[in-house]
């Protein structure tokens, strides 16, 4: 590992004033679960690192109004929290699902929605491929069963936070601080394709910090999220989907299908939604959710088992959410 520098922040503001505009030069530390492997494999050879553990880790659910979560909050926080379990059992359903006990307990939040894609050739010092500034996208002629099915490239990485899809089905905001001060940015629109970042994952830039995430307490709203993996823990799923159904007595009002691990950034299946729009959730509107969620997909060499998988994936999903039997 390179040698770096070490800031111990204690609080949001000297963290911010510790991270310079360049990327890459100085990184914020939370958990370390994915940083530290990176920076061990020289794949990021930051000069500082800045621990950012100081940051708001409280999670507060009022009776009335917005639930906020700091980003330092721990993963198990957030999975064993019995107000967000009521409120949100999506987001708790996919907390639990984290990695192991001992990732949950270490990770954070914010390190949680900023890890760094999983694809192997980024995760190889010898592969320099787009997104470390060269030429080629080594996914494409390569080993490409777990990259993705949806997004065109020209990089095939998929999302990989679990909490990230829940957060964007119940329409949660995500609070940004920079050295400009703070803003709050749908967490639908924090994700961003390669095309228009093709270094980072997000809207942040290199001298700000993810806080908190906000979400509305949901009115009227079922939800679920299905993950299916190749082993039930200690890896991440190959493809996770989350479904939060705006009820009207028993038809949906709106919805939201979000999908992990198919693409660049958390997906939002639109087709899906607009097919259970209006609808009373059964099992052929399931179905016919699912069939829509994968329309588009557009498998590589290796991959095209995902797109069966995320259509699984979805009418389960739809399925849990109105209460109904994954077997229907
Ligand atoms: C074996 C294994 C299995 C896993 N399985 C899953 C899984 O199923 N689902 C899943 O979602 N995750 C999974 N993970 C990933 C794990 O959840 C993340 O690595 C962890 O959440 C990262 O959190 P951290 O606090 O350790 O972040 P760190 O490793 O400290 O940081 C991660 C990144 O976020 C940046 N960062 C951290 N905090 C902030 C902030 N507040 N503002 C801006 N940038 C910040 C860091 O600079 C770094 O780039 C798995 C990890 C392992 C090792
Ligand atoms: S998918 Fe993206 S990160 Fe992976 S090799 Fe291609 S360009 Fe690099």
């Amino acid at each position: 590992m390179k040698p770096f520098a070490y800031v111990d922040a204690r609080n949001e503001q000297e963290a911010l004033a510790a991270l310079v505009p360049q990327r890459g030069r100085t990184l914020p530390l939370a958990g370390g679960m994915d940083l530290l492997g990176l920076m061990k494999d020289y794949v990021l050879q930051p000069d500082t690192l800045v621990n950012v553990k100081a940051l708001d880790a409280a999670i507060e659910a009022p009776a009335q109004g917005l639930v906020r979560i700091g980003a330092a909050a721990r993963i198990t926080d957030v999975a064993e929290h019995a107000e967000l379990g009521k409120l949100f059992p999506a987001l708790t359903h996919a907390a639990l699902g984290v990695g192991t006990p001992q990732i949950r307990n270490a990770g954070t939040v914010g390190g949680n929605l900023m890890q760094r894609p999983r694809c192997w050739y980024f995760r190889n010092e010898e592969f320099h491929c787009l997104k470390k500034g060269g030429a080629r996208c080594f996914a494409v002629d390569g080993e490409n069963q777990y990259h993705a099915i949806f997004g065109e490239g020209p990089c095939h990485i998929v999302h990989p936070s679990s909490l990230a899809g829940p957060i964007i089905a119940y329409g949660g905001r995500i609070r940004i601080v920079g050295p400009d001060g703070e803003r709050e940015v749908e967490a639908d629109r924090f994700f961003l394709m390669p095309d228009r970042n093709m270094y980072g994952e997000t809207v942040l830039e290199p001298n700000e910090l993810v806080t908190h995430v906000i979400l509305p307490r949901p009115q009227n709203v079922r939800s679920a999220h299905h993950e299916v993996k190749f082993k039930q823990s200690h890896d991440w799923p190959i493809t996770m989907a989350t479904v939060a159904l705006s009820m009207n007595g028993d038809v949906v009002q709106s919805a939201r299908v979000v999908l992990g691990a198919v693409a660049p950034i958390p997906w939002r299946a639109r087709a899906a939604e607009a097919a259970l729009t209006g609808q009373r959730v059964s099992a052929e509107t399931a179905h016919a959710a699912a069939d829509a969620a994968v329309q588009d997909a557009q498998p590589m060499s290796g991959n095209a088992y995902k797109v069966r998988v995320a259509r699984t994936t979805v009418h389960r999903a739809v399925l849990r959410a109105a209460g109904l039997s994954p077997t229907a």
